[in-house]
């Protein structure tokens, strides 16, 4: 894929690959440096995805896990095998994750530190803390030129540090897992209900739709895209109905954009 054209400048661009809980990956772009975020899926369901956005995969500079949940982790170690791909985690995921993806070059083993900035090539990277059952979860914010992006799935409340991360980000992709009355009313056990519910668990539609109401207002945020759907106590119409409507309660008319379980989001440049 073309980093756009230098005489208007170079545009950051940033796909989900696939989001939900039956596994996650986000694509990051900027001039010749190409990112993935999470490899939640098998190693060919994410090839086949990053080739849909004219991306090959063995121009992927890096593959950032933010934590070792299976629909995070899953195609990580095939593909870095495949297509010799340095994964990189902070430590506490590195020792949960190890014997789960396989054999990884020494060399592809690298490591950050949560809350420090690291660069890939001009990408700066910024692995920021959150709450969820994970050994050290994180999630990510990406400085490319004036624009930033930022990552924040899997995260039981947002705190203020993840809320500090997310201010003026130009794309965000937010979790919005699930509707708390099929979460209740459904057929997990509940301790799983419970997990889930947990501020070390999953944000809720509705926890979502508030956290947007606040950004909007405060004219912090860009384009927005709701994921990590539950595909048992979630459907995307209810999730996008929850914020929507939150929103219009407000007097807000905002557009908001899903992050699918099985298709890549519309590609965003900036
Ligand atoms: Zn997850
Ligand atoms: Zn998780």
């Amino acid at each position: 894929m073309e980093g756009g054209s230098p005489a208007f400048g170079y545009f950051m661009r940033f796909c989900s690959l696939r989001s939900g809980s039956s596994g996650n990956a986000a694509y990051i772009g900027y001039k010749d440096v190409h990112i993935l975020v999470d490899a939640g899926l098998s190693g060919s369901t994410i090839e086949k995805s990053l080739l849909n956005i004219d991306v090959d995969p063995h121009d992927i500079a890096a593959i950032l896990i933010t934590h070792e949940h299976n629909d995070h982790i899953k195609g990580a170690g095939i593909l870095s095998r495949r297509y010799d791909i340095p994964i990189y985690a902070n430590e506490a995921t590195w020792v949960s994750m190890e014997g789960l993806i396989g054999e990884i070059e020494p060399h592809n083993k690298r490591f950050f530190k949560t809350g420090e900035d690291f660069t890939l090539g001009d990408v700066k990277i910024r692995p920021f803390k959150k709450s969820h059952d994970a050994s050290e979860p994180v999630g990510f914010s990406f400085f490319c030129g004036q624009n930033k992006a930022t990552i924040a799935t899997d995260l039981g409340y947002i705190s203020r540090g993840v809320a500090a991360n997310i201010m003026d980000s130009d794309v965000v992709l937010l979790e919005s897992n699930h509707d708390v009355d099929m979460l209740i009313n459904g057929t997990y056990p509940w301790p799983l209900k419970k997990r889930i519910l947990s501020p070390h668990g999953h944000l809720s539609n509705k926890d979502a739709a508030e956290a947007i109401k606040k950004f909007i207002k405060l004219k912090a945020v860009g384009k927005i895209y709701l994921g990590h759907l539950s595909q048992n106590n979630n459907k995307p119409e209810i999730a996008y109905k929850t914020v929507i409507d939150a929103l219009r309660e407000e007097g807000i008319d905002y557009e908001i954009n899903m992050a699918l379980r099985y298709e890549e989001s519309d590609i965003v440049e900036i």
